[in-house]
């Protein structure tokens, strides 16, 4: 080993320990010193060691011819074994000096050499025993002194070997003098002095020595030190002006791409890391695991391609990005996934920018082939990656708050800043769309200006505590606009803290909801509210009454519900219009409202059907007073149009629990005792309550629904005709098809017991569709022997008329199909069944009156019949209902009205029947009156038609 490599290795070990208060001989430091006095004397020892030999030479020359040969031989094997020994150690030295045994060791082998060599030199003394010359003798002990004083210059330096080379070589010299005579003691006086005297200056020597070593080593340590921190404070000094330079980068207003272009130029431009200017910072898009290639310097422009877009983990970049950690590489190896051909070896540094949290992007630097990593580049590279953090940091938040500044000057939604006492700082422009009010004339005020008075101070406590609690509120608040006008807006508050988690700020984000609300509210109107009257609708009263039930079961309270039906709504709404209809609705309203309870729900629920919900019935005598009233209330008739309409009413009763303990049952209940009322009291007013026997009712009236719908299929249903004669020669004008169901082959069960069910179930036109053919087969499909009628008359029901293309087909394909005259056909309709929709009626009778069919108005005279209609209906026949003819003979206003009607009839073309003729004078009236048919049990009642014989009648009228 190199003994200067050797010295610096002490220098460090010094450096270690000293310090100027330190005692230069501790320990550590006496080593040290030894060590290094060891190391140099071993270094120089060759020159001495070759001196003496030469020396031991002279003398031995000079002394072989005086003494006997046999013993200076065995001297001279001595000395030439103590000399190889001594050049041994120091050739060994200068071999071995590097292994693991200290200098000490060696130390040890010089003081070994010393004494060897002070035997040597002693033992060369005994010799002055034999020798009798004087001058000889003289030379021999000069001789040894003088090594013996030659020898401080290697001796001295190591610890022990003098004293012990000294002591040796000089106790024989000692012992000779003593042999002298009368001089001896000075002699011997002299040789102590001699021997002091060596011995300090030894020590002196020695001393020197090491303040000399003890100086190089400082000055070792020190020019040490301060090339070391030379170099370090260069590095330093680059770094600072680097981070410097990028700090400056951060402030241009630049592009992001252009400012880490320039970064990478001042990082590549580093001295002492050699980059070959070569390099390039990655970019991480975020959220997409992906880095974009932002800057670059002297790439080659296939890697540039290659590397356009580098992901998370892919690479050496992308793993960098992925580990947020540091990747070295000295050589492009396997790790490098992107590569091309021809790409030059080197090594590179791969650096992720940003911190813990999040990668912002990726630093690459080139280096040489084989370069090694150094702790000094990488620290330079951690801070110049912090330098480049906040680049793209604060040009990003640069770039954001730009965009949020935008976003806030552009956005549609309201934004007001205040401070952390409530003071508006700032609003945006639509703040003051909204509300009106500029910016300077909300700054410096309260968000108060913006209070409408429509939420209480508690409402506004617990706003500002729910705020302060969790940081954040959102809910709807009613402002007043600077115009005073009231807007409904939806408001987020949120409470901005600053890097003291202090709060800086509140932001409040609204947006104008007035017109959801609006709509909300008309929505609910519509879904919940009855359009025509504002009440509760059906949707809204079951909602209630379900609440009740709910409510009901827990306090064991009674209720009641009434469903209350104005009697002959829909002909009054026929006769005089909807709005006729409207006006008698809303008058009902307002007659109801005034008498039933304030706790009690009165709804719509359906045309002229309303309900009454009585929340609590403490005694039934309640219910009966307000179903007084409301009969009192609706005894009076309404004025249309100048005429009084009674409009009466139905009252079906359920009560809670007796009747039904749910909502559904409840109503179910009510609607039957309804019926009940509508069809036990017919014109009359009144009420019913729900009973048991109403739901048997009600069962047997499902039952007859089931079984009617397979009267067809079963062959039940049977048609009876009833003639019809004209009044001028009483022949026979037709017959009316009349239906009969012999129900499970019993008792035939009359049209009135099962058409309206057939009508409300829509069963109804299935059965005209048998019926229809039938009264073709039954009269006109194979030659009739002895009867022809001229015309059959079929009752079509409402129903039908509402299905306009099944009837019309019903009818073009049996007249296709049967091949008969359509003269043959006549077709009764009721008034009431078209003025459901007249408009859609008339065009489906005008179709079937262009058959060539015959069309008849039945039951003339049941609803509010308004003759004005009777000119625009496409009919031939009008039939007086037998409502007319039953008083006919007793009353002369009848006779009038029958006087009138068919003298109008005539004048537009109508042919009058009348109907339910059971007496002659009825006839003989109604033939004075110019009527044109009739049809009566007195003329014939209703026959199946094997049964059927008329052909002409006598005694008509
Ligand atoms: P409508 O069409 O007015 O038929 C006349 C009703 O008056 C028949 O009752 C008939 O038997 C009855 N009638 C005739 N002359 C007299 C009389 O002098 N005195 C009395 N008290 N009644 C008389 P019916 O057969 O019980 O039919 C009742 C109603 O049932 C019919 O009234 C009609 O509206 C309906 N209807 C009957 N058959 C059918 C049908 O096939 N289809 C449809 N849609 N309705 C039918
Ligand atoms: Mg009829
Ligand atoms: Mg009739």
């Amino acid at each position: 080993m190199d003994p200067f490599d050797h010295s610096t290795h002490h220098s460090r070990k010094v450096k270690a320990v000293a310090s100027p208060s330190q005692d230069p001989f501790d320990h550590n430091l006496q080593d040290t010193l030894d060590d290094h006095l060891t190391a140099s004397v071993f270094n120089q020892a060759i020159f001495p060691a070759i001196i003496i030999f030469i020396i031991g030479g002279m003398m031995a020359t000079v002394i072989w011819p005086v003494v006997p040969h046999e013993l200076f031989a065995g001297w001279l094997l001595l000395f030439i074994t103590a000399m190889s020994y001594r050049f041994g150690i120091i050739r060994a030295f200068k071999l071995k000096s590097h292994n693991n045994k200290g200098l000490e060791f060696w130390r040890k082998r010089f003081v070994l050499a010393s004494a060897i060599s002070g035997t040597i030199w002693g033992s060369l003394v005994m010799f002055n025993f034999l020798i009798e010359s004087g001058i000889l003798q003289t030379v021999i002990i000069l001789a040894v002194l003088g090594v013996s004083a030659g020898g401080i210059n290697s001796y001295a330096s190591i610890r022990g070997a003098y004293p012990v080379f000294l002591s040796i070589s000089l106790f024989p010299v000692g012992v000779w003098i003593l042999s002298l005579g009368d001089e001896r003691f000075t002699l011997l006086t002299l040789l102590v002095l001699f021997y002091i005297a060596l011995m300090r200056s030894a020590v002196r020597y020695r001393d020197f020595l090491i303040e000399g070593v003890t100086l190089g080593l400082a000055n070792e340590r020190l020019v040490d030190e301060l090339s070391e921190s030379n170099e370090n404070l260069i590095k330093e000094k680059t770094t600072q002006e680097v981070l410097h330079k990028l700090a400056g980068l951060g402030l241009r207003n630049e592009s992001l791409d252009s400012l880490l272009l320039m970064a990478i130029e001042i990082i590549c431009q580093v001295p002492w890391i050699n980059t070959n200017n070569k390099g390039a910072i990655f970019l991480a898009e975020p959220g997409a695991r992906m880095l974009r290639l932002s800057a670059s310097l002297n790439l080659n422009p296939e890697l540039l391609t290659r590397c356009h877009q580098v992901k998370f983990g892919e690479c050496l970049c992308g793993r960098a990005a992925l580990q947020n950690k540091l990747i070295f590489s000295d050589c492009v190896d396997q790790r490098h996934d992107i590569s091309y051909e021809g790409m030059p070896n080197h090594a590179s540094y791969h650096m992720p920018i940003g911190d813990n949290n999040a990668v912002l992007g990726v630093l690459v630097l080139y280096l040489k082939q084989g370069h090694q990593k150094i702790e000094e580049e990488v620290n330079f590279l951690k801070s110049v990656s912090n330098g480049l953090a906040n680049i793209i940091e604060r040009i990003r938040a640069i770039e954001s708050s730009q965009i949020a500044y935008q976003v806030i000057e552009n956005t549609s939604d309201a934004i007001v800043v205040t401070s952390p006492e409530g003071i508006i700082q700032s609003v945006n422009p639509a703040f003051t769309k909204i509300t009106g009010f500029e910016e300077q004339d909300v700054t410096g005020n309260s968000p108060r200006v913006l209070r409408s008075g429509h939420h209480s101070n508690e409402f506004y406590k617990s706003l500002w505590k729910d705020l302060k609690r969790k940081g954040f509120w959102a809910g709807s608040l009613t402002n007043r606009c600077k115009n005073g006008s009231l807007i409904t807006v939806q408001q987020n508050i949120s409470s901005i803290r600053d890097s003291a988690d202090e709060i800086s700020n509140y932001i409040g984000v609204f947006h104008d909801i007035t017109h959801i609300k609006r709509a909300e509210e008309d929505m609910r109107q519509l879904a919940y509210f009855d359009a025509l009257t504002a009440l509760p609708n059906r949707h809204m009263f079951e909602d209630r009454l379900h609440q009740a039930v709910t409510l009901h079961q827990k306090t064991d309270q009674q209720m009641a519900i009434l469903f209350v039906d104005i009697r002959g709504f829909r002909t009054m709404n026929q006769s005089f219009g909807y709005s006729a209809g409207d006006d008698v609705l809303r008058g009902t309203v307002q007659r109801l409202k005034t008498v039933v309870r304030s706790d009690d729900t009165l709804s719509r629920v359906g045309g002229d059907e309303f309900a009454v919900l009585m929340n609590q019935v403490e005694k039934p005598e309640i219910i009966e007073s307000v179903i007084h009233r409301i009969s009192s209330a609706m005894a009076k008739p309404f004025k249309i149009d100048g005429v009084e309409v009674q409009g009466h009413v139905h009252i079906g009763i359920a009560l809670y629990p007796s009747d039904a303990s749910d909502a559904r049952g409840l109503i179910d209940c009510a609607d039957t005792a309804l019926h009940q009322a509508t069809s036990e009291l017919n014109d009359q007013p009144g009420y019913r309550y729900f009973s048991g026997e109403q739901k048997e009712q009600s069962v047997s009236r499902l039952r007859l629904e089931s079984d009617l719908r397979h009267a067809v299929e079963k062959d039940e249903l049977v048609l009876f005709y009833q003639p019809q004669f004209n009044l001028n020669d009483g022949s026979l004008a037709g017959a009316e098809a009349l239906l009969r169901w012999k129900r499970d082959g019993g008792k035939l069960v009359p049209p009135n017991d099962f058409i309206p069910l057939a009508e409300q179930s829509g069963l109804i036109v299935p059965i005209t569709e048998w019926i229809v053919p039938q009264v073709v087969s039954d009269w006109y499909a194979s030659p009739v022997e002895s009867i022809i009628i001229p015309r059959v008359a079929i009752n079509i029901s409402g129903h039908h008329i509402g299905q306009p293309e099944r009837l019309i087909k019903l009818i073009t394909d049996t007249l296709d199909q049967s091949g008969i005259s359509p003269q043959h056909l006549e077709l009764e309709v009721t008034e009431s069944s078209i003025l459901e929709d007249i408009g859609r009626a008339t065009e489906t009778l005008k179709i079937l009156r262009e058959l060539d069919v015959t069309i008849a108005l039945d039951d003339f005279g049941t609803g509010y019949s308004s003759l004005s209609y009777l000119v625009s209906l496409p009919i031939d026949l009008l039939k007086l209902d037998r409502m007319f003819i039953t008083d006919i003979c007793n009353d002369q206003r009848s006779i009038d009205v029958v006087r009138g009607l068919i003298m109008m009839c005539h004048s537009i073309g109508i042919k009058v029947v009348a109907e339910g003729i059971e007496t002659l004078e009825q006839g003989k009236l109604l033939n004075e009156l110019g009527c044109d048919i009739v049809q009566g049990f007195y003329y014939g009642r209703p026959v199946p038609a094997d049964e059927f014989y008329w052909k002409q009648r006598g005694e008509l009228a």
